[in-house]
């Protein structure tokens, strides 16, 4: 049965528009508000849904927030396709670990230990029986580490469809900014320079932004930037093979490749809030990205995007009922907000019915 109650979701990243898409479809009348909705860390996002070639020393709860994110979002597409009769494309082929010298194959051998101490064993695979999965890659790496179970999406359509869904479900979109938010416990207020906004609960996922005036935590939580960039380049088709992970020179390297030979090569990593993606930062993506997959040398450069990763003090993403119980702001997910972004839209909607 429909509900007449209305929510307010202030930020239209990966998790303001997943959060609005649960509740509308739950019945809710939904307000968002965003000047530039998908415009911000998922942006820059290469979609990659890999909780497991993600894990790392001291992340086990990371991991086990994670581990269930590939069936939720099968299982958000399928919502999804009810409302839109489109299906949002998920590619599960795994994650192909490897190292580029001798220390970083020892890093690749400490992440096997870790993954097997988690309940994942990764398969060893070699270039000689397996050529097709190191197409392009360096001839100097001749084997890594298979991890099956990791998947991606590309974030665009994901945000193109949720986008598409809300608005069939009724969803109102403000593109402005939240100044303000207050409750006087009974309804919330969201207030932006033209005008003011009432409704029955709020949430506030403005990623790695500054809570709007009249929002405070009282968790103690607080986010700050990590600002980070992927380049979008064309050329190897790899979309049949795993996705590639590699340290290098001890940084990680990513490549996550699309059909078409559309490629998302990624990511920088700097603690700072200004906006701009540095000459320094791409020479060393692309450098990285030429050592491992020499087959780049030809591919053409589409673009950069630039972002700032939610980071919360623990890294972990957390969700917190603020004030008098009718605002509750999700954030601090940090690398992973597209993979955890239906697990998160579930814990609004559980806020959501718990205070209606
Ligand atoms: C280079 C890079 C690569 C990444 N790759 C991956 C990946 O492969 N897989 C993965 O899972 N994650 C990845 N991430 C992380 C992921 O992008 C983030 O965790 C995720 O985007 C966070 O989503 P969000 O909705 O909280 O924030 P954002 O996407 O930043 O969205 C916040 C939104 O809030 C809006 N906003 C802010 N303040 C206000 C206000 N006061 N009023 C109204 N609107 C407001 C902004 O305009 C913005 O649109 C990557 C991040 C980066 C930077």
């Amino acid at each position: 049965m429909k509900s007449a109650k209305h929510a307010l979701v202030v930020g239209g990243g990966v998790i303001g528009l997943t959060s609005a898409f649960q509740l509308a479809l739950h019945g809710w009348r939904v307000t968002l508000f965003d000047p530039n909705p998908g415009g911000g860390a998922t942006w820059a996002a290469a979609g990659m849904i890999a909780p497991i070639a993600e894990i790392g020393p001291g992340e086990e709860s990371n991991y086990q927030l994670q581990r269930g994110a590939v069936d939720a979002w099968r299982s958000f597409a399928s919502d999804l396709h009810d409302v839109t009769q489109k299906d949002l494309v998920i590619v599960e082929k795994g994650t192909l670990l490897f190292g580029w010298d001798g220390s970083d194959r020892r890093l690749v051998d400490q992440f096997a230990q870790i993954a097997t101490d988690f309940g994942v064993v990764p398969r060893r695979v070699s270039m000689g029986d397996e050529p097709a999965m190191f197409e392009g890659v360096s001839p100097r790496i001749s084997d890594g580490l298979l991890i099956g179970g990791d998947a991606w999406l590309d974030p665009d359509q994901a945000v193109a469809l949720v986008s598409e869904a809300n608005t069939a479900l009724g969803v109102t979109v403000v593109d402005e900014v939240v100044v303000k938010v207050c409750s006087d416990g009974t309804r919330v207020e969201a207030v932006t320079a033209s005008d003011s906004f009432v409704g029955d609960i709020g949430i506030i996922a403005t990623g790695a932004s500054a809570l709007p005036s009249g929002a405070t935590s009282s968790g103690g939580h607080t986010v700050r930037p990590v600002h980070g960039i992927t380049l979008r380049v064309r050329g190897l088709d790899r979309s049949a093979q795993p996705m590639i992970r590699s340290f290098v020179k001890g940084g990680t390297f990513y490549m996550v490749s699309r059909p078409g030979g559309y490629n998302v090569l990624g990511a920088s990593s700097e603690e700072r809030r200004e906006s701009g993606a540095r000459v320094g930062e791409v020479q060393r993506l692309l450098r990285d990205a030429l050592d491992v997959v020499p087959a780049l040398e030809t591919a053409v450069v589409l673009e950069t995007r630039e972002g700032n990763r939610p980071a919360s003090d623990d890294l972990r993403p957390f969700f917190e009922v603020l004030g008098d119980g009718r605002w509750a702001w999700s954030s601090g997910h940090f690398r992973h907000g597209v993979t955890l972004a239906p697990i998160a839209a579930g814990e609004v909607l559980r806020f959501a019915e718990g205070v209606a």
